[in-house]
């Protein structure tokens, strides 16, 4: 470890970036925070640069132009293209895992079939290489049926079919390329899983690995999970969500097993693994795994972080993952996703943001930039989902208050966001 203070990149536009950002800045070690290419709220705490993340050669010349000391990945696009590797070719520092690792997110097939080589737990499943295939394989499967297509979607790319007709139908238009834009090439059939939800992230130098706290996503767009899936409409964090036998029982024989799996098929996995799980009433299965740090659940969980992320980092990166590294506050922490009316429809850019200071004043809390621009002083929405309005208390009720406070003070037109998030948490308890 040296003593030296670094300049760290960062790549993505989102609210789990500018979480980064944030948390990256408090290091004592940082001295400089570059972000490509950011947004409206990063551009006040980071200098941003133009780059476009799904084109490696501008992240390149960006890399190349500014050397920073460590780049940090946010999204999963330029991991799944390759970018780390890039990165080692040129000698330089970044974090996160390799194509040939990312593709545990990248390929769902990749995943459910390594998941089988492995012994990890998750629903049972076919991979269809062709819609006759999969018209046969349905016989093999009770409704409702999960329908996924292979490669990355954004969590736009799962359609839970009740009838196998609409399985069928889902499928074709996976494969015809209709239902997504690009034509799939596989599709995953999977048993419907029932349970709560759970985003449990591990940091990870290819062998040791170190859990993060668990968190809940709330992906539907509507109150009571209703409505289409979204890129995630709010997320919280709270000591109670697992305890301590379940992270042992999930490091054991989720996080571990997969981390030395991926080395043992030679793609060893550094960086951060999501797993997305369902506690089901047979135990913890896994839905998805995902190649970084998720969002919005990044905003709840740094939120809780006490350590330095930047020395999380640099353990992944030098092979020195260990036990102690982070450490938490047991406050409860809670991100509410304001969104433009529309949203994950089509929506309109550009309306004019304010109150943002005055949320920003209130204690404990932390407005989290996603679609936003910034110009002549002033904010605009730029995107679907807008900010991540994100709040700390010791109660985890308290700290949903706190975050629909601050959320109400801010005001744009047409704004919209779930009115429970963290609730289910909070009825589970009585
Ligand atoms: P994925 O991209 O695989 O995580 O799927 C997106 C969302 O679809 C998950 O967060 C779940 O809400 C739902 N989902 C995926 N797979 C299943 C399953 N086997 N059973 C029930 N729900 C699922």
């Amino acid at each position: 470890m040296s003593s030296e203070k670094m300049k760290i990149l960062v790549i993505g536009n989102g609210g789990r970036e500018h979480a980064l950002v944030w948390k990256l800045r408090q290091s004592p070690r940082v001295k400089q925070v570059l972000c490509v290419p950011g947004n409206g709220g990063i551009c006040e705490e980071a200098t941003c640069l133009p780059g476009d993340p799904r084109n490696l050669e501008s992240l390149l010349a960006v890399a190349h132009q500014h050397q920073p000391d460590i780049t940090v990945v946010g999204p999963e696009l330029p991991l799944s293209l390759g970018i780390v590797d890039e990165f080692h070719r040129r000698g330089l520092r970044i974090f996160g895992p390799t194509q040939a690792a990312a593709q545990l997110e990248a390929s769902k097939s990749f995943a459910k079939e390594f998941m089988q080589r492995h012994q990890i737990p998750t629903a049972h499943y076919a991979v269809c290489a062709s819609e006759d295939e999969l018209r046969k394989s349905l016989g093999f499967f009770s409704t409702p049926i999960v329908v996924k297509a292979d490669g990355l979607a954004a969590g736009k790319g799962v359609v839970v079919a009740r009838t196998k007709e609409e399985a069928a139908s889902a499928g074709a238009g996976m494969f015809s390329g209709r239902l997504l834009g690009v034509p799939a090439t596989k599709v995953v059939l999977e048993e419907c899983l029932r349970g709560e939800e759970l985003s449990f992230l591990v940091l990870s130098d290819g062998d040791r690995v170190a859990p993060l706290v668990a968190s809940q996503d709330h992906k539907r767009i509507g109150e009571g999970d209703t409505g289409p899936n979204t890129g995630g409409m709010g997320a919280y964090s709270t000591d109670s969500l697992i305890d301590q036998n379940m992270v042992e029982w999930l490091v054991n024989h989720i996080a571990r097993p997969a981390i030395a799996g991926m080395k043992s098929e030679g793609a060893e996995y550094r960086g951060v693994l999501y797993c997305g799980l369902m506690m089901t009433a047979r135990g913890p299965m896994v839905l998805e795994f995902n190649c970084r740090f998720g969002d919005p659940e990044t905003q709840a969980v740094l939120m809780r972080m006490e350590s330095d992320l930047l020395e999380a980092i640099e353990a992944s990166i030098e092979g020195r993952v260990s036990d102690g590294l982070f450490h938490w506050s047991h406050d409860a922490s809670c991100c509410v996703v304001i969104a433009s009316g529309g949203y994950p429809g089509s929506f309109v850019s550009g309306k004019p943001i304010s109150g943002l200071d005055q949320a920003s004043r209130l204690a404990n809390v932390k407005v989290f930039h996603a679609g936003t621009t910034r110009r002549d002083g002033m904010f605009y929405t730029s995107g679907g989902r807008v900010l991540g309005v994100t709040a700390r208390a010791p109660r985890l009720e308290d700290a949903i208050a706190r975050a629909y406070t601050a959320a109400e003070m801010i005001r744009f037109e047409d704004k919209h966001y779930r009115k429970d998030i963290g609730a289910r948490a909070l009825k589970s308890r009585v």
